[in-house]
């Protein structure tokens, strides 16, 4: 009898592709009475055993334990499933899934298993203010991935994002839970002044920074660079342009480098740059003057999120004019072949059908796609075919929230164009609809946070019970959604 067979008879009700069997010990996950468990199965006195805790049951010569998927065992399963810890994706063509629930990684999972194993994938990935809005810390990201990812037994390696990080403070926390790639975000530190400065201007401006960050410390003035065939000048006014928009941001990206690369110790890491939220598009030669100065204060990066032209909004397609976009990108991607290979990121990438193939072909594998909200759409969606009431309910709350949540992000609906509440026939036609399809990406953390007045969570308990008690159902929106997403990416590995 072999080692899963013995698990198997022990009459549990198993998550049939989380069994497995390493060295000599048995690990699944269980549905039982008092809720999900993890099983270990050991020879008694295993030393395997030690490091969990839960309820012990002797069984001849066997012990097996029913764990709780808390934090503690989280850390004890991942010490002795080595695929479990993140690693390092490095240029492979990649995709970041993130999940504002903590359920969304069995989806993910099957999506990227559907790809072939073609697209690295990120199970583990939320910015900082979306685990401020959710009330998640990184540990928690982190550890409900990896229960995601042992459910649905994947073996393959995935990367951890720490993403749209601000300050050390941000770098702490989430190196500390385990995370591998570091997003970091000097947005507040791009001088949007230089847009509309003239040459004058810009001179005055570029006279303020320090020393080490003025033009011609660069070495970038009057250089002409050939970017495929076209010849692209840092003359003054472009150069000043773009060390004053962008240099006192390049230098928050220096240091926060090697505030990581330090608190890291031997752990290795990797680092994304992201500059997509800021007002103005990243033009090719700021992109130049990006690499360049990065490259000069010793900083490595493995991708790089340039605000491209046209609108990214949340959960929607692209809007803009799909041969400017190709354009655009077409640039992006030399320079970054150009400057030492790295990969282009399309952040607020979910939905954004159009330009896939577009990026896809352009960044010959180079590409790094990054979703978070749209698999908190799928849960919604989820529960408008299950759970009509409440869905109508969280609808109707998130257009009561939307004036004021949709402040931090980039959307564009109108109260007005999207349906009424009573008018909803259909519901989960409701998530097709462009304006409320917006209205309840950008609610999430009102609609999950929100409490009722005698304290408890409004919507968030069913929620996630709708969730919980439907699994395959959830599983198989996401996974049908994602797919979409990552074929294009793939033809192109
Ligand atoms: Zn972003």
């Amino acid at each position: 009898m072999n080692m899963s067979t013995r698990l198997i008879s022990s009459a549990l009700h198993f998550f049939p592709r989380s069994l497995v069997s390493h060295n000599g010990v048995e690990y699944a996950l269980a549905q039982t009475n008092s809720g999900t468990r993890l099983a270990v199965l050991a020879a008694s006195g295993s030393t395997a055993l030690i490091a969990f805790e839960g309820e012990r049951v002797e069984q001849g010569n066997q012990t097996l334990l029913l764990a709780p998927l808390d934090a503690h065992n989280a850390s004890a399963l991942r010490a002795q499933l080595p695929w479990l810890q993140p690693r390092l994706l490095g240029l492979r063509t990649s995709a970041g899934m993130g999940d504002r629930l903590g359920l969304a990684t069995p989806g993910h999972v099957r999506a990227v298993r559907a790809a072939g194993g073609k697209i690295a994938p990120i199970f583990a990935q939320q910015s900082i203010r979306e685990m401020t809005r959710t009330g998640r810390t990184p540990q928690q990201v982190m550890d409900d991935a990896i229960w995601g990812i042992f459910a649905e037994g994947w073996q393959e390696g995935f990367g951890a994002d720490a993403d749209h990080l601000k300050t050390p403070a941000d770098i702490d926390a989430c190196l500390a839970a385990g995370f591998t790639f570091f997003t970091i975000d000097p947005g507040a530190h791009v001088d949007n002044r230089a847009e509309t400065a003239n040459l004058g201007e810009l001179r005055v401006l570029a006279e303020m920074l320090p020393d080490y960050l003025q033009p011609r410390a660069s070495g970038l003035m009057g250089r002409i660079f050939d970017i495929e065939g076209r010849s692209l000048q840092l003359d003054e006014s472009t150069l000043l342009k773009a060390a004053v928009k962008y240099g006192r941001a390049v230098a928050h990206v220096a240091a926060m480098y090697q505030y990581l690369a330090q608190a890291a110790g031997p752990r290795p890491f990797e680092l994304e740059v992201s500059v997509d939220e800021t007002d103005q598009p990243t033009s090719h030669a700021e992109h130049v003057y990006i690499a360049s100065e990065l490259k000069r204060l010793g900083v490595k990066w493995v991708s790089l999120a340039p605000r491209y032209i046209g609108c990214f909004e949340k959960g929607v397609d692209y809007i803009g004019d799909l041969a400017a976009f190709e354009a655009n990108f077409a640039g992006h991607a030399v320079i970054a072949r150009q400057f030492g290979s790295y990969k282009l990121s399309l952040h607020s990438g979910s939905d954004k059908f159009s330009i896939y193939p577009i990026a896809a072909r352009l960044a010959r594998g180079l590409v790094h796609l990054k979703t978070a909200g749209t698999s908190y759409l799928e849960a919604l969606r989820t529960i408008a075919v299950l759970d009509v009431t409440l869905f109508h309910e969280i609808y109707s709350f998130a257009r009561q929230c939307y004036e004021t949540d949709r402040a931090s992000y980039h959307v564009s609906a109108e109260l007005g164009r999207a349906p009424l509440p009573e008018d909803v026939e259909d519901s989960p036609a409701l998530l097709e609809q462009f304006d409320a399809r917006e209205i309840l990406h950008v609610t999430f953390g009102s609609v999950l946070t929100e409490k009722a007045a005698d304290g408890q969570k409004r919507f968030y308990d069913r929620f996630i019970a709708v969730l919980n008690s439907n699994r395959e159902s959830y599983a198989a929106n996401l996974e049908k959604h994602f797919i979409r997403h990552l074929e294009p990416f793939k033809e192109s590995v």
